[in-house]
């Protein structure tokens, strides 16, 4: 289904992110989160790829899967750096064949194990080319639903590191929305605050598509640590820390602080009407179930 039938006036969306596993026992185990969490019923779900096509066939077959055996609308993650004009051409003709409706368009981070590697004479430096170039696809009018893909864009609440400048930040942001984006889906943050304020700053800059706040639930020290690291640095309000660190059993006290903490930041997001909350879920069914069951008196009235 089309991005825009999904979120157009539907309420607050709820959705998961999955990552495609490369063995076939963490595929079947997938499999058996994304049954728990299907009972959900969330408006999608997105399947990340691996920057310059490491996961390229992963992704692809686990979108199919999940649109060929589930009743969940499937969203594959796509980046730019390191492909080529015809790489993405006959990623989207594969995708559109397959009748899958919409598209999350990234940039990527060049490999790690390439760091002097330039990328300035790269067809796709930002994720905004390649939007321009799903929307020239869907001009082409091969795509089944003659409006083509849905479109996405990650948007980053406490700003991305390559551009400290947050005035800037804004105008790269509308420039690549303009493109043709029909939603942006932010990175995990912790301070409502920090989303709350990038929304009213879109809102000023002309950005008027909605805006799904990511929420990651903390499952583990060693996990926050590790997101921090991924997401090249997460801001942790000084009340989280406080809590965790009074946790007397690391394991499953910090689970259950980091549950009530994500359980709190949505009720509060959805107070603020937040257009969507997506879940980066680490394919794990239990956080996220429980958030949801927590959240559930206040989702049957909104
Ligand atoms: C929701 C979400 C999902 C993600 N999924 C994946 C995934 O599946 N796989 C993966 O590898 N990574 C993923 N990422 C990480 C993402 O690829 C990286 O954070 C990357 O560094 C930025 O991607 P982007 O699409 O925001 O890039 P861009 O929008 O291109 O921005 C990258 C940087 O360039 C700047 N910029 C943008 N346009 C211009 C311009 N015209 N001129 C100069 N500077 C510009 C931006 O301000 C920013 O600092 C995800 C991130 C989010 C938030």
């Amino acid at each position: 289904m089309h991005i825009n039938d999904i979120l157009n006036g539907k309420g607050t969306s709820f959705s998961f992110e999955f990552f495609p596993p490369k063995t076939e026992q963490a595929s079947e185990k997938l499999f058996d989160t994304i049954k728990e969490l299907e009972a959900h019923r969330p408006s999608f779900v997105s399947i990340t790829y691996g920057a310059g096509g490491s996961t390229r066939e992963l992704t692809h077959d686990l979108v199919l899967r999940i649109k060929n055996t589930t009743s969940l609308n499937p969203i594959p993650h796509l980046t730019c750096v390191c492909h080529s004009e015809e790489d993405i051409a006959e990623i989207l003709t594969r995708y559109a064949g397959e009748g899958v409706a919409n598209i999350l368009a990234l940039r990527g981070d060049p490999p790690r194990d390439q760091p002097g590697h330039d990328h300035s004479g790269a067809p796709f430096q930002y994720a905004g080319q390649l939007v321009n170039a799903i929307k020239q696809f869907n001009n082409s009018g091969t795509h089944p639903d003659q409006r083509g893909f849905g479109i996405g864009v990650a948007g980053f609440p406490e700003g991305h590191p390559a551009t400290p400048n947050r005035i800037q930040e804004l105008d790269y942001l509308k420039w690549k929305v303009d493109q043709g984006a029909d939603y942006i889906c932010t990175q995990m943050f912790f301070d409502n605050h920090d989303f709350l304020d990038f929304r009213d700053r879109c809102r000023l800059a002309g950005i008027t598509i909605p805006i799904i706040a990511g929420i990651m639930p903390i499952h583990s020290l060693e996990g926050m640590k590790r997101m921090a690291e991924l997401a090249a640095g997460a801001r942790f309000p000084a009340p989280l820390i406080a809590a965790l660190e009074k946790a007397t059993d690391k394991h499953e006290t910090v689970r259950e602080i980091g549950i009530n903490y994500a359980t709190e930041q949505c009720a509060k997001l959805l107070d603020n009407d937040v257009d969507g909350i997506h879940f980066y879920t680490l394919n794990k069914s239990d956080a996220t179930r429980r958030i949801l069951n927590n959240l559930e008196p206040r989702l049957s009235t909104s």
